[in-house]
């Protein structure tokens, strides 16, 4: 049975809430549970707003529960932690991404892949071990079990690395398992936005060639003097699109409504991958000529499991990646929305959590 926070938790909350699918978020108070022995207790400093957050908010996945407090790329400072917590100290700096649990014994949370194990609990908007609804990082404190925990570096600045709890594992991820992290090797990126921008910049750092495909021609010039991308092309452009042809040896689509795969099976070699990330809320057509002829490849992921996502962050230590942000205050997450929606920013918004979030009557 699902069950409401106030009916189980007793400690206070504050953040702000979607209470229905019009895409309007408010004030809402609501109760957390106490420091239980595993878990670690944050004061919430900044969250970034995934596409994620705004395809929930709107419910455009048919799964959200209202009042829904979203956010998922968490970063903060550690108030309390349980009696087995072995990995945090209070005044540490915390993130938490997209998972909050997991059943810890399947195939894939012992082969480190808790996003892939079938009792995974996210962040938000899902029933958690004692029935209440997880709510995100729109909010002032979180508890969160150690494991799901990650360690922030102190070099890495706060507001900038909150969009790597999602956004940077998400790219990274399936850079890595398949094996599109080869120097040399051509990459595409569709769509630059938040997971885009990050995409092109860790294949950058893995030392392959990065092409950017792009609806937006004003995102050229920027794409290729600062993020530091080989080539852009513009989806939408026939003859660009043509000159490319059989070109890349994968693709990176995070693009977040629905689109034509066609192209994009076209642009690749023999043997390419086409690795979908974007989530849109209506399926895909999918003509499979040219998928076998060439013998390419059509994959999605998810996310990463811990021990990558800490791995994602000490690659971009060593790398020094940074997402490009936009740092908001909480009482302008509305208008970020309606910008997001209409891919306005640069790359990522980010709630600046700490000093702006009050308390509500
Ligand atoms: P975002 O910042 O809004 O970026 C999406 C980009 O897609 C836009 O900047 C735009 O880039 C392009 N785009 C938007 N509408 C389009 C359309 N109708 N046709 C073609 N291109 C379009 O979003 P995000 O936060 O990066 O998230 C992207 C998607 O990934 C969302 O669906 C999100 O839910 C999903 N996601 C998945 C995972 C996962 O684990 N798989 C994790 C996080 C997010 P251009 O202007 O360059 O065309
Ligand atoms: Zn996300
Ligand atoms: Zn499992």
């Amino acid at each position: 049975m699902t069950r409401l926070p106030e009916e189980v938790h007793s400690n206070k909350a504050f953040g702000w809430a979607a209470k229905d699918s019009s895409c309007v978020l408010s004030p809402f108070n609501f109760f957390t549970r106490e420091t239980g022995e595993k878990d670690v207790t944050f004061k919430v400093l900044y969250c970034g707003i995934c596409h994620s957050d705004l395809h929930m908010v709107k419910n455009e996945w048919g799964n959200s529960i209202y009042p829904l407090v979203p956010g998922h790329e968490i970063v903060g400072e550690v108030t309390e932690i349980g009696c087995k917590v072995q990995k945090f100290k209070v005044g540490d700096r915390v993130g938490v991404g997209c998972m909050v649990g997991s059943c810890h014994s399947c195939d894939n949370c012992m082969n480190n892949l808790e996003n892939y194990c079938p009792k995974m609990i996210f962040t938000y908007g899902t029933k958690y071990y004692d029935g209440a609804v997880t709510h995100g990082g729109y909010s002032n404190i979180m508890v969160v079990n150690e494991h799901f925990t990650v360690s922030i570096p102190e070099n890495l600045p706060l507001d900038a690395t909150a969009p790597l709890l999602c956004a940077g594992i998400t790219v990274y991820s399936p850079l890595r398992f398949y094996g599109l992290d080869k120097p040399g090797l051509r990459v595409g990126v569709v769509g630059l936005g938040g997971l885009g921008h990050l995409a092109v910049k860790f294949a950058k750092a893995m030392g392959t060639n990065v092409t950017v495909i792009s609806t937006s021609p004003s995102k050229q010039k920027e794409a290729l003097e600062n993020l530091g991308a080989d080539s852009f092309l513009v989806s939408r452009d026939q003859d660009q699109l043509q000159a490319a042809i059989g070109t890349l040896d994968g693709i990176i689509d995070t693009v977040s409504a629905q689109h034509p795969l066609l192209p994009l099976l076209g642009l690749l070699k023999s043997h390419g991958k086409l690795v979908i990330l974007g989530i849109p809320g209506k399926p895909f057509e999918l003509q499979v000529f040219p998928l076998i002829q060439g013998r390419k490849l059509l994959g999605g992921s998810m996310i990463g499991g811990m021990k990558e996502t800490q791995e994602m962050i000490d690659f971009a230590v060593e790398h020094n990646i940074k997402t490009d942000i936009e740092v908001i205050a909480m009482d302008y997450v509305n208008t970020a929305m309606d910008r997001l929606l209409k891919g306005d920013v640069k790359y990522r918004f980010v709630i600046d959590i700490g000093n702006t979030l009050r308390p509500s009557s």
